[in-house]
C-alpha cells in the first residue's frame, strides 16, 4: 500500500482532490506543483498511517519506512543536498500537520529538522554563517522539545522553561534585557548545550541526533496531536469525525531568516474581512514563517513589499493570478523568500466571513470565474446568519467614545462584559453575562473561551493571526492588534487611552472597522434586515444589501423545496415573507394565549371541570382566535397557513405558584383552593406524554369545534375582504386514523355551517401532524382522511428516541463528547434513526394519497443538513422561524443544485 506521496520539481504523485487521503495541505500542494508554482519539494505520509497508528496501538505500518526513505531521496535529488549530510550543506525538513481541513489545536511546524551536532557544523562551513546555523539549530531543540518531547510549563510556572533558560542566560552573560537578535554564535551554541541538559533534565532522554529518530519522532507527535483536548474540542464544534486523522507533511526547508534580502508572508487573494478585490496580507523580513503568525513581531502589510523587494513582489502577484484562476476561488497562502526567490509553502480556500463570501461569490459570477450555481454552494448557510447579526445602532454610536482602534478582524458588533481568561469567560457565559474576550494575543488555547465569547479584542496580532481566522470562522465579532489597550492579566484590567477597565466592566467593539469604545452600546439590525423588513432605502442601496438580495434570486432559480414559516403573530408573518417565506407552515394555536390577560382565559379554559364552565371559557377564547387568524390571513397575501389545533402541555399552562394561583381565583372570582385542587388533579408525571395534541379534542370535542370555528369564519371574513384565505387545518399528535377521522368530521361539520352562514365557500384543506412513531408507521391508514402531512420532529424525534425534549440537556452533552450522536439530534435530525420514520411515512402518504402535500415544522426546518435531508426524502416545503427563512432558503437551493 502507498503511504507516501512525493511532490517536487513539477511533478506530484497526488493532487489537490485528494484532501481525504493527503489532508488539505498535502494535495494542494501537490496540486501547485503541478501548475508549476515554485514549491519546495517534499512528501505527505497519508491519512491513512494516522488510522492505522491508532488502530495499532500507536505503530507505524512494517512498510512506512521504506516509502519514507524514498521520498527523502526524491527530496534530496531534487534539491542535491543530503538528510543528515556532515560534511556538505545538509537537507533539512519542515514537518507539519495537515488534517483535511486546517484545525487550530493540532501540532503546529517544527523546522530545521534534521540538524544535531554534525550536521550544523555542515550548515556553519557551508553558509559561512555561524550566527544563521547555530540559531537554526537553537530553535529546532526549542521547537522538538516542546512539541515532541513535551518540555511544557508546568503548574505553577510563569514562563516556557526554554524561555526561562535564555532569560536566565542573558542574565548572566550580559546582565541586562537584550533581545534575541543580539545573540552571538557563541551565545547560541551554549544555549544549544543548556536547551539539551533542560530536556535531559525533564524527560530523562537525551535529544535524538539521528535525523531519522528526529523525523519519526516528530510524524508521532503530529498523530499524536490529533488526539489532544484542543483538537478534540475543534473538532466537536465543527462536527469533524475522529475517524478522518490527519496526514503529515515533510517539506525541504527554504529560509526565510538568511539576512534583508529574506522574508516571509501571509495572505490572502482578496480581503477575507469585508470580500474586497484586494491584495491582502503581511510580512516579516528576516523571518521563518512561524513568526509572521505567531503575532510576537507586528508584520508590515504585504503591499510594502513591492517597495523593499519589487521583483518578488511582481512574482507574488503574478502567482495570486494563477491561483485564483486555477483554484476559482480566494486562497489563502502561504511564502518565504530566499536571497530573492520566492517559495510557496501553502496555498488554501481562504476562511471568510459571510460577508465577504457573500461579495465574493457575487463578483467571481461577474468575472466569470464560477457559476451562480457554484455561488449558491460557496456560501455556508449557517454561516448566513452572520450577515444577519446586529451592528451598532448608529445615533448610540456616534456618542460613544473611541477608547482604541485595531485591525478589523471580524465584523459585526459586540458589546459585553470583559474577560482576560478563557475559563472565566466560559463561566461568565454560562450565567448568561455577554462576554468579550480580552487577551494580549490569543492561542489555541483560549479557544474554548472565544466560542463562549460575544466577540474578542487583542492587543497584539495581525489580521492573519491565528486568532482572527478562528473568530472569523466562528462569525465572533473580532478586533485584533489594538496596541492602545494593555493588559495586566494579574491584576485583571486593562489600561485603554489613561482608563482602566477591570474585570466585568463593559466594552463595545466594531470588529468591521476595528474600533474599540468604552461602555456599552446599543445594537441594531444589519442593514439586510432593515432593507427587507423596515423597507429602510439607504440600507437597499448597501453593497451587501445587493448581494444578498442577488443571492437569494439565485437560490429561487435553484430550488425544489418551498421555504415556509412558523408563524403565530401577523408581524412574525410579515417579517418571514420579508425574508422570502411562502406561508406558514405552523401557528401554534396555543402560543397565541401567551399574551396579557388571554392566558387567563386559557386556564380558565383548562381548569374547568364540567362542560358548562369550559365553554363559557371557549366562548372567551373563540373572538381573540378569530381576529388573530384574521391579521394572519390578511398578512399572507394569499399565502396557504397551516393551523394547528390546541397542543399545551399542560404544566406550561397551569399557574404552579401560590400568587398566580391567587391571582387566578380572584379573577374569575372563585376559591383558590378550588384551584389548587384542580392543578393538582390535572398533574402529570410525564407531561410531554400526557393529555396534549389532539387527546384535548377527543376528550373534550367542544375545544375542536371551538377552534374550527374561530379559523373558518376568519377565513370566510378574510375571503369576503378579498385577501384569499386559506387555512390549512391540522391536526397534532396523531397516533391512530380514528383520531384524526373523530377532529376532521367536526371540522368538516363546523365548515358546513360557516359557509352556510356566512354565504361564503371557503378553500380549506384538513390534515395531520406526523410526529408519533405510530403515526408514522400507519401513514398510508392516516392519508385516507389526512390531505397533507406536516412532519412534527421535535415530537418524532423526542418519542422515537424516547429522549424528553424537556430533559435531555442533562445528559446529551456526553452523548455528543462521546460520539453517540453527531449532532443535538433536537436540533439537527437524526437521518438515521427518526430519518427513517419520516421516510416510511411519506412512501406510506404517497400509497394512499398520490402526490400528498409533505412538510415540516419541528425545529429541524431550519437547521441546513436537515433542509437537505428533507429534499432529499421529497418534502414539498420546510417551515422554520422567521430569521432562519434565509438559511433554510439557501440550504434548499444548495440540496437541489
Ligand atoms: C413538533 O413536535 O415538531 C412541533 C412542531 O410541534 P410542537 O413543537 O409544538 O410540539
Ligand atoms: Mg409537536
Amino acid at each position: 500500500q502507498k503511504y507516501v506521496y512525493t511532490w517536487g520539481a513539477a511533478k506530484a504523485d497526488g493532487d489537490g482532490s485528494m484532501k481525504n487521503l493527503l489532508g488539505g495541505k498535502g494535495a494542494n500542494l501537490a496540486e501547485m506543483t503541478r501548475i508549476g508554482l515554485p514549491v519546495p519539494p517534499g512528501f505527505t505520509i497519508t491519512t491513512e498511517v494516522c488510522t492505522y497508528y491508532y488502530a495499532n496501538k500507536r505503530t507505524y505500518p512494517p512498510s512506512l519506512q521504506a516509502q519514507l526513505e524514498a521520498g527523502v531521496k526524491n527530496m534530496e535529488k531534487i534539491m542535491g543536498y543530503k538528510f543528515g549530510d556532515a560534511s556538505n550543506f545538509p537537507l533539512l525538513v519542515a514537518v507539519r500537520s495537515g488534517a483535511r481541513d486546517s484545525m487550530p489545536g493540532m501540532m503546529d511546524t517544527i523546522l530545521n529538522l534534521g540538524l544535531n551536532d554534525q550536521t550544523v557544523l555542515a550548515l556553519v562551513k557551508a553558509t559561512k554563517n555561524e550566527r544563521f546555523a547555530w540559531d537554526c539549530y537553537r530553535r529546532f531543540i526549542q521547537m522538538y522539545g516542546d512539541v515532541v518531547l513535551g518540555v511544557q510549563k508546568k503548574e505553577g510556572e510563569d514562563h516556557e522553561p526554554f524561555e526561562t533558560v535564555i532569560e536566565k542566560f542573558k542574565h548572566d552573560t550580559y546582565h541586562k534585557d537584550i533581545v534575541d537578535s543580539d545573540l552571538t554564535a557563541a551565545d547560541q551554541q551554549e544555549l544549544v548545550k543548556r536547551f539539551k541538559a533542560l530536556v535531559k533534565e525533564r524527560t530523562g532522554k537525551v535529544f535524538p541526533n539521528d535525523p531519522w529518530d528526529q523525523l519519526r519522532g516528530a510524524a508521532g507527535a503530529v498523530f499524536g496531536s490529533w488526539m489532544n483536548d484542543r483538537a478534540i474540542v475543534y473538532r466537536r464544534k465543527y462536527n469533524i469525525p475522529s475517524e478522518w486523522g490527519t496526514a503529515v507533511n515533510v517539506q525541504a526547508m527554504v529560509y526565510g531568516n538568511t539576512g534583508d534580502t529574506s522574508g516571509s508572508g501571509v495572505a490572502f487573494t482578496r480581503n477575507p474581512a469585508n470580500g474586497v478585490n484586494e491584495f491582502y496580507g503581511e510580512f516579516l523580513i528576516n523571518a521563518q514563517g512561524e513568526d509572521v503568525v505567531a503575532g510576537v513581531r507586528t508584520p508590515e502589510p504585504v503591499l510594502k513589499l513591492k517597495d523593499v523587494m519589487p521583483k518578488s513582489y511582481a512574482e507574488l502577484l503574478k502567482v495570486r493570478a494563477t491561483l485564483e484562476k486555477h483554484f476559482k476561488d480566494v486562497q489563502d497562502i502561504e511564502f518565504t523568500i530566499q536571497e530573492g526567490k520566492l517559495f510557496m509553502l501553502q496555498t488554501r480556500n481562504g476562511k471568510r466571513t459571510a460577508a465577504a463570501g457573500l461579495k465574493f461569490a457575487a463578483d467571481m459570477v461577474r468575472e466569470k470565474l464560477i457559476t451562480w450555481e457554484t455561488a449558491v454552494l460557496r456560501n455556508p448557510a449557517d454561516q448566513l446568519e452572520q450577515l444577519l447579526a446586529p451592528i451598532f445602532d448608529l445615533s448610540e454610536v456616534k456618542k460613544a467614545k473611541v477608547i482604541a482602534t485595531g485591525l478589523p478582524a471580524g465584523p459585526g458588533a459586540a458589546t459585553g462584559k470583559i474577560y482576560f481568561n478563557a475559563d472565566r469567560s466560559v463561566i461568565a457565559a454560562e450565567k448568561g453575562e455577554k462576554v468579550l474576550l480580552v487577551r494580549v494575543e490569543t492561542s489555541p488555547e483560549d479557544l474554548r473561551g472565544m466560542i463562549a465569547a460575544e466577540g474578542i479584542l487583542t492587543a497584539r496580532g495581525g489580521v492573519s493571526s491565528h486568532a482572527a481566522l478562528v473568530a472569523r470562522q466562528m462569525g465572533k465579532v473580532c478586533v485584533c492588534g489594538a496596541a492602545g489597550v494593555q493588559i495586566d492579566y494579574d491584576a485583571k484590567t486593562a489600561t485603554i487611552d489613561g482608563q482602566v477597565f477591570k474585570e466585568g466592566d463593559f466594552l463595545s467593539i466594531d470588529g468591521t472597522s476595528g474600533t474599540v469604545y468604552a461602555g456599552q452600546i446599543k445594537t441594531a439590525p444589519s442593514e439586510i434586515i432593515s432593507g427587507l423588513i423596515s423597507d429602510d432605502k439607504e440600507a437597499q442601496k448597501t453593497e451587501k444589501f445587493k448581494n444578498y438580495v442577488q443571492l437569494m434570486k439565485w437560490c429561487s432559480q435553484a430550488t425544489k423545496l418551498s421555504v415556509r414559516t412558523n408563524a403565530d403573530t401577523p408581524e412574525q408573518a410579515r417579517q418571514a415573507i420579508a425574508f422570502g417565506a411562502v406561508g406558514i407552515g405552523l401557528v401554534r394555536t396555543e402560543h397565541m394565549f401567551f399574551e396579557g390577560d388571554r392566558i387567563d382565559a386559557m386556564r380558565e379554559m383548562i381548569l374547568a371541570d364540567n362542560l358548562a364552565d369550559r365553554e363559557t371559557a371557549l366562548a372567551k377564547l373563540l373572538p381573540y382566535q378569530r381576529d388573530d387568524f384574521f391579521g394572519i390571513f390578511k398578512a399572507l397575501k394569499g399565502f396557504p397557513a397551516t393551523v394547528r389545533f390546541l397542543d399545551p402541555p399542560l404544566h406550561e399552562f397551569l399557574p404552579h405558584a401560590k400568587e398566580q394561583q391567587m391571582d387566578l381565583a380572584r379573577k374569575l372570582n372563585i376559591p383558590v383552593e378550588k384551584i389548587m385542587h384542580r392543578v393538582h388533579e390535572l398533574h402529570e408525571f410525564n407531561p410531554m406524554l400526557g393529555f396534549r395534541g389532539c387527546r384535548l379534542g377527543i376528550k373534550y370535542p367542544e375545544i375542536t369545534r371551538m377552534q374550527a370555528r374561530a379559523v373558518l369564519e376568519a377565513a370566510a371574513d378574510a375571503t369576503k375582504a378579498g385577501f384569499k384565505a386559506k387555512p390549512e387545518i391540522m391536526i397534532p399528535l396523531v397516533g391512530f386514523k380514528k383520531e384524526l377521522d373523530l377532529q376532521v368530521a367536526i371540522v368538516h361539520e363546523v365548515a358546513a355551517q360557516v359557509q352556510k352562514e356566512k354565504k361564503v365557500k371557503i378553500a380549506y384543506s384538513v390534515g395531520t401532524m406526523i410526529e408519533i412513531p405510530r403515526g408514522a408507521l400507519t401513514a398510508d391508514e392516516i392519508a385516507q382522511t389526512a390531505e397533507f402531512f406536516s412532519f412534527g420532529t421535535n415530537d418524532l424525534t423526542q418519542t422515537c428516541l424516547g429522549m424528553s425534549r424537556d430533559d435531555s440537556g442533562s445528559f446529551l452533552g456526553a452523548y455528543t463528547e462521546n460520539e453517540i450522536v453527531k449532532k443535538n439530534p433536537f436540533a439537527s435530525i437524526d437521518q438515521t434513526g427518526v430519518g427513517q420514520l419520516v421516510k416510511i411515512a411519506c412512501e406510506k402518504g404517497n400509497q394512499t394519497r398520490p402526490g400528498i402535500k409533505l412538510g415540516i415544522c419541528g425545529e429541524h426546518g431550519g437547521d441546513p443538513d436537515s433542509v437537505k435531508f428533507c429534499h432529499k426524502v421529497g418534502l414539498t416545503y420546510v417551515s422554520c422561524s422567521p430569521y432562519r427563512v434565509p438559511v433554510a432558503r439557501l440550504a434548499a437551493a444548495q440540496a437541489a443544485i
